[in-house]
This record gives C-alpha cells, sequence and structure tokens, in this order.
C-alpha cells in the first residue's frame, strides 16, 4: 500500500493547557492549530516536525475514545497515521488481507483529513490511522 511519510503521530494527554507550553518550551515547536473535533470528543493540538506533525489530543468529555484511552493507560503515544493516495482502495485492499478496519470507508479528521482507523487487534497494538489529504477542487 506504500504510504507517502507518517502524516502524525496522535498523543493523548489529559490538559492541553499543560502539554502545549511544554512541546513549545521543551522542544521548540509550534503550536499551529487547535482545533475541536466534536464528534470525536477531542479536542487537538498540532505541531509540525518537518512533515510530520505531532497531534495532541485532550477529550472533552470523560467517555470519549481518548478520555477511556487515558483512563485504562494513562497519557501517552495513542495512534500513529500514514498518508495515503487512495484512501478507500487502501482500505479495501486491507480488508482482502483480512485486517480488521474500525472505519470501512474514510470519515472527516482534523484539518479537513479523510481519515480511518484501522483495529489495533490487527497492527500488534498500535492504532494505525490512514489520512488522505482531500482532493482540491
Ligand atoms: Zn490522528
Amino acid at each position: 500500500m506504500e504510504p507517502t511519510h507518517i502524516e502524525h503521530i496522535g498523543i493523548a494527554v489529559k490538559d492541553l493547557e499543560e502539554a502545549i507550553p511544554f512541546y513549545e518550551k521543551t522542544f521548540g515547536l509550534k503550536c499551529y492549530a487547535v482545533e475541536e473535533v466534536k464528534e470525536q470528543k477531542v479536542k487537538t493540538a498540532f505541531f509540525k516536525v518537518g512533515q510530520t506533525k505531532i497531534e495532541l489530543l485532550e477529550s472533552t468529555e470523560p467517555d470519549g475514545p481518548i478520555g477511556k484511552f487515558i483512563e485504562k493507560k494513562g497519557p501517552g503515544v495513542h495512534h500513529i497515521a500514514f498518508a495515503v493516495n487512495g484512501i478507500q482502495e487502501r482500505l479495501n485492499e486491507l480488508e482482502k488481507k483480512d485486517v480488521q478496519l474500525i472505519d470501512k470507508a474514510p470519515r472527516k479528521g482534523a484539518e479537513g483529513l479523510n481519515i480511518a482507523f484501522l483495529h489495533p487487534k490487527s497492527t500488534f497494538g498500535v492504532l494505525t490511522e490512514l489520512c488522505e489529504q482531500p482532493k482540491e477542487n
């Protein structure tokens, strides 16, 4: 399937207001966007490291996916996201290879990307996301 690069690494944090200044002061990275994704019950903050981004994720509700993750495992690396071309075809390919999909069709994620998650049971315990920049019209 040949991902073009690692689009981002998602990191679950308890509090963006604490984590953002840490990333800025400690690593010298600049937070260039904060965005709420309501359907995922998260607030995200983005930093660029070369062509890869760090996506910090704070839960807006205790019962959201990030809230549950932190309750179970504590803060930490939550997922890794590959940039791909032709996301729907890639998902179809993976399904044929018996990879368990969380999303059989892409949906809208932060930054307007089309995204889909693969189940960590199928990917050695790593929640894996595929993303594709939507075609510009
Ligand atoms: Zn992500």
